[in-house]
C-alpha cells in the first residue's frame, strides 16, 4: 500500500495526505469502522519536521474527527506549545485511525489492518523526528521488544529515521510526577529537529 503512494511523487504532498485521509474515512478494513463516529486520520502540514504518534482516538477525538483533543490531547498540545512549536507546524496522529470501543488497547489484527495508512503518511511527511507517545507506537515503529519505561528519552535511529520515544500524555494525567520527563523528552525532540 505504501508503494502506491510513493509512486505518485508528482502529486503535491498536501494532496497525497488528503487522499490518504479520504481513504481512511471510507475504510471498513477492521471492525472498528462499525462503531466509530468519525475516523481520525491525523492533522498537520506536509512540511512538518516533527510528527507525534499515539495509539488510537478516544471519545472526544471520535466525536470531533481530530487527534488529541481530549484531556490528554490538551496536555500534549500545551506541552508542544510550551516547547516552542506552533501547533500548526507539527503533525499529530495515531497508530489506529478509529476509536476502539471503551478505549480498549489496540489489538494486533486492528494494527495490522490499519498500519499501512500511518506508514504512507510517514513516507509523505518524511519528518526529521518522530515522537512515539506510549508503547503502541513505540512497538510498531521502532521495536516490539522495547519497554517505554526503559527507552523513553533516548533517541534512536532506525532505517535513517530519527525517533524519540516518550510517554503517552494519558500516562502523565495518571501520574503527574512523570511530567518533567515528558517535558524533557519534547525539548530533546525539538533540539534534535533543529540540529539534524
Ligand atoms: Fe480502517 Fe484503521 Fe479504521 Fe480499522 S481502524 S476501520 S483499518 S481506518
Amino acid at each position: 500500500m505504501v508503494g502506491c503512494y510513493t509512486n505518485r511523487m508528482h502529486d503535491v504532498p498536501a494532496d497525497m495526505l488528503a487522499k490518504i485521509a479520504s481513504e481512511i474515512h471510507a475504510c471498513t478494513a477492521c471492525p472498528l469502522h462499525a462503531t466509530r463516529t468519525h475516523a481520525v486520520p491525523g492533522e498537520g502540514p506536509p512540511e512538518a519536521r516533527v510528527v507525534f504518534i499515539g495509539e488510537a482516538p478516544g471519545g472526544d477525538e471520535d466525536l470531533q474527527g481530530r487527534p488529541f483533543v481530549g484531556r490528554s490531547g490538551q496536555l500534549l498540545r500545551k506541552t508542544i506549545r510550551e516547547t516552542g512549536w506552533r501547533e500548526d507546524e507539527v503533525f499529530i496522529g495515531n497508530v489506529l485511525k478509529c476509536r476502539p470501543p471503551n478505549n480498549a488497547d489496540p489489538v494486533p489484527e486492528q494494527v495490522e489492518a490499519c498500519r499501512h495508512f500511518l506508514m504512507a503518511q510517514l513516507v509523505i511527511l518524511r519528518p526529521k523526528v518522530i515522537v512515539t507517545l506510549g508503547r503502541h507506537s513505540l512497538n510498531l515503529l521502532i521495536s516490539p521488544e522495547l519497554k517505554i519505561t526503559k527507552i523513553r528519552g533516548q533517541h534512536i535511529k532506525k532505517n535513517g529515521q530519527l525517533y524519540l520515544p516518550t510517554y503517552h500524555p494519558a500516562m502523565i494525567l495518571r501520574n503527574a510526577r512523570l511530567e518533567p520527563e515528558f517535558r524533557h523528552d519534547l525539548a530533546k525532540a525539538k533540539a534534535l529537529c533543529e540540529r539534524s
